[in-house]
């Protein structure tokens, strides 16, 4: 097991990693969200020991390895860029981290083929081991990649968004494929990624990182319906949010009014894209949310449509709509409509962007 105790880390006096601890569990498969900038690969740098914290603790298994030289701390690093050696076969990338290690090097070439080819077998790329690694594809690139670290044996592999270059297509496949390659052998996958449906499909757990801070740690489902900051809700890229103000028990944005409990200072209002139901011209909402907005355009996007309206009071809002569950509707550009919700599906954050916890209302289940 892997713990991160306070680590913090600037550059310059502008931090870039803030007061993250973390546990990193044995055999699990964690996912690290942020945006660009936000520490990803700084953190990354520091569990792997390629660059020092200016303050906190790494500890592997109980043991101190802060300062310890990356080659003995057991780690995978799949770096963003790949890092292939060019003017070698892919067998020879593969090889290459068993045969130059400092600690343990294995010297006897078959051992080393056997190992080989049973790495390309597992992420797929047998057959092409005679290949110079420029006469293969990105995502062969990214397989050769994450090969040269797996066959080294880590018991954490920290892969700096692995995916990113990849059309997504292929992404999808291999995140199927990291998932499989990881149960196959047991090790933790630690996977950033700027991407947010990547980080809800891969992991067990997920963390996510604003601004050099842990902001949330949670199963992915658990990030998904109630980000714990208004910030996260932006970032997952799947809730409207709306800024206002509270008073008397009630948040005011625009033509919304919502009730909340009474001394409660919500200042803004998250709602899922999926939640709210499109009303065409008069129709009556239904008690709960309503806000009015014109059609702007939609857009397929594989199983589900996106609805982009503008409200009435500015802004726009997305509404998303599985087409397993509704075939899709057809809207003039400028209609009038009316998105309305249940109004208990609504996240509510302080002036801070802290989540103010749901109240649960007496009798419901
Ligand atoms: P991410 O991987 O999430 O995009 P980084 O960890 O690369 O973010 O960067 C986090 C912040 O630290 C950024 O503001 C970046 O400019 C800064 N930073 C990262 N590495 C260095 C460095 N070697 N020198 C100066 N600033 C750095
Ligand atoms: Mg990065």
């Amino acid at each position: 097991m892997m713990e991160l105790k306070s680590l913090s880390k600037s550059f310059d006096g502008k931090p870039a990693i803030v007061d993250l601890s973390l546990a990193v569990e044995d055999d699990e498969y964690l996912t690290l969200l942020g945006p660009s900038g936000s520490g990803k690969t700084t953190l990354l740098r520091l569990m792997a020991g390629l660059d020092r914290p200016d303050g906190g603790q790494i500890l592997l298994n109980g043991e101190d390895v802060t300062y310890r030289p990356t080659h003995t701390r057991g780690l995978g690093f799949v770096q963003q860029n790949y890092a292939l050696f060019p003017h070698m076969t892919v067998e020879d990338n593969v090889g290459f981290g068993l045969v130059n290690r400092l600690i343990d090097p294995v010297t006897d070439g078959a051992e080393v083929r056997r190992r080989v080819a049973e790495m390309l077998e597992l992420v797929g790329l047998e057959g092409l081991g005679g290949r110079m690694v420029g006469q293969i594809s990105g995502g062969q690139k990214q397989r050769v990649s994450l090969a040269r670290t797996l066959i080294t044996q880590p018991k954490v592999c920290l892969l700096d968004e692995p995916l990113g270059a990849l059309d997504a297509n292929l992404r999808e496949r291999m995140t199927i494929e990291l998932r499989k390659i990881r149960e196959a052998l047991g090790v933790t996958f630690f996977h950033v990624t700027g991407n947010e449906s990547e980080a809800i499909a891969m992991g067990d757990r997920m963390i996510v990182l604003d601004d050099g801070r842990a902001v949330q740690i949670d199963a992915p489902d658990v990030v998904f319906d109630t980000p714990a900051t208004v910030r996260v809700a932006r970032f997952l890229n799947a809730y409207n949010v709306f800024s206002g103000t509270s008073e008397g028990g009630v948040f005011t944005s625009g033509d919304l009014r919502l009730p909340v409990p009474p001394g409660v200072r919500a200042e803004s209002a998250a709602v899922h894209f999926d939640k709210a139901v499109i009303l065409k011209g008069d129709a009556k909402p239904d008690e709960g949310a309503a806000i009015k907005a014109t059609f702007v355009a939609s857009e397929f996007m594989g199983s589900k449509v996106v609805y982009f309206f503008r409200r009435a009071s500015g802004g726009m809002v997305e509404v998303e709509r599985h087409l397993s569950s509704s075939d899709p509707e057809v809207f003039e550009a400028g209609q009038e409509v009316t998105l309305n919700w249940n109004a208990a599906d609504t996240l509510f954050y302080d002036a801070d962007g802290g989540l103010i916890p749901p109240v649960k209302v007496k009798g419901a289940a």
